[in-house]
């Protein structure tokens, strides 16, 4: 008689098989093992503001080390709703509507189990940032997914009503977006709420890339459109906007009527949010709008100079109107695939990406793309342009 049933229960849970380690968090790892200039994850390699520093600093020394309120400090919460109703007039109650939470991934996490039953459908757009399928597979939803089509990454108004449906919980929208630099214009925003409103869904809105906008595009919140302030979650955080990716500093702002449920659902995933940190997000989110001009500014520069270097070494890219990333495709270099090319890339030539792949559940799309991040000193994208000169050479031979 053996001691164990056949099946031995010594196993991950059937959810976490369902999917696979992140290949954006890989391809850092990956580029650590072969010192290359990683443009993976998207992650600043410049210090962030000196003011914030500071703030994290004195709020240690100040003894700020303790639990703050579970759904967050009530500075940063003010500052949260401030912020938001300052720039877009829609009227924000700290105490009712901001939840902080630890960084933007767990706001996403907490918002879907919050919201979302088994068997309930959540429209996801493809190509899609990387967590919000195994957000789906964690919170029991099952995606419909509507294609961004290349070269504008425009959807078809009649794809996306055919994906809503009376078992629809939510949309995912992501804008600025990541990995697309799609920016969704009022019109699409409209035609997304005029499906919210007619299937009676939420829309979960991850507005992380706000300030990260180019060429004079508007950002628009999708809470700012007529009846959508009532069943749009919004999430955002102080990562991209402050280049703090490693403070994971996230908040929701939710109607009242959804707040309870993302507060317990947060408080029993994480508690909360580093304390001090949240006392320099407030200080963060009192700098003047000059910072957020300049910060655009800056990245529309890295932005030109990412696609120039990519163009002229060949890949075709697909120019983003907001966040850090610059789609690619790298059909012409003749690899097996985006994964087989972006392994070349990093061990070979010394330059890490994300393949396409990542970015889209439907079976072999994306295996012509790579994404790259421009979040970068000068420096570090002038130094990937001198390795890529490498990619010629590789390219003749395995042609
Ligand atoms: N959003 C960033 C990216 O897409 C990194 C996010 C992360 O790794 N948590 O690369």
């Amino acid at each position: 008689m053996t001691e164990f049933p056949q099946m031995s229960k010594l196993t991950g849970s059937k959810r976490a098989t369902q999917f696979t380690e992140s290949v954006i968090r890989e391809m850092t790892r990956l580029n650590q093992l072969y010192g290359g200039v990683n443009l993976s994850q998207g992650f600043p390699d410049f210090p962030a503001p000196p003011e914030i520093k500071a703030a994290a600093c004195a709020a240690i020394n100040d003894d700020v080390n303790q639990y703050a309120v579970t759904w967050g400090a009530r500075p940063l919460r003010e500052a949260v709703a401030r912020e938001f109703t300052r720039r877009y007039g829609v009227p924000i109650v700290a105490d009712e509507q901001v939840t902080v939470c630890c960084g933007t991934t767990e706001a996403m996490m907490a918002t879907m189990m919050a919201i979302v039953d088994p068997g309930d459908e959540v429209v996801v757009f493809e190509p899609f940032y990387e967590n919000y399928g195994p957000d789906a597979i964690l919170s029991g939803a099952t995606p419909r997914y509507v294609t961004l089509h290349e070269p504008d990454w425009s959807f078809d108004p009649d794809d996306l009503a055919a994906a809503f449906n009376d078992k629809t919980k939510a949309i995912i929208i992501n804008t600025p977006n990541n990995p697309t630099g799609k920016v969704f214009s009022r019109e699409e925003l409209e035609t997304i709420a005029t499906l919210c409103r007619k299937w009676d869904a939420i829309a979960i809105s991850d507005e992380i890339y706000e300030h990260i906008i180019y060429d004079g595009q508007q950002h628009v919140p999708i809470a700012t459109i007529e009846g959508m302030a009532d069943r749009t979650v919004t999430l955002n955080g102080l990562s991209k906007t402050f280049s703090v990716t490693g403070w994971c500093v996230g908040w929701t702002i939710s109607p009242p009527s959804l707040t309870g449920a993302i507060r317990k659902v947060h408080d029993f995933l994480t508690v909360g949010a580093p304390a001090p940190l949240q006392e320099a997000g407030a200080v963060a989110l009192a700098l003047p709008d000059s910072y957020y001009t300049s910060l655009a500014a800056k990245y529309q520069e890295r932005r030109d100079a990412l696609i120039a270097i990519l163009d002229r070494h060949r890949f075709t890219t697909y120019k983003p109107s907001g966040a850090y990333y610059i789609m690619t495709d790298i059909g012409t270099f003749g690899f097996a695939d985006d994964v087989e090319f972006a392994r070349y890339l990093v061990k070979d030539v010394g330059v890490a990406a994300v393949p396409g792949s990542s970015f889209y559940k439907t079976a072999g799309a994306g295996r012509t793309k790579l994404r790259f991040c421009f979040c970068k000193r000068p420096e570090t994208l002038a130094e990937a342009d001198r390795r890529l000169e490498k990619l010629v050479v590789a390219d003749v031979t395995l042609h």
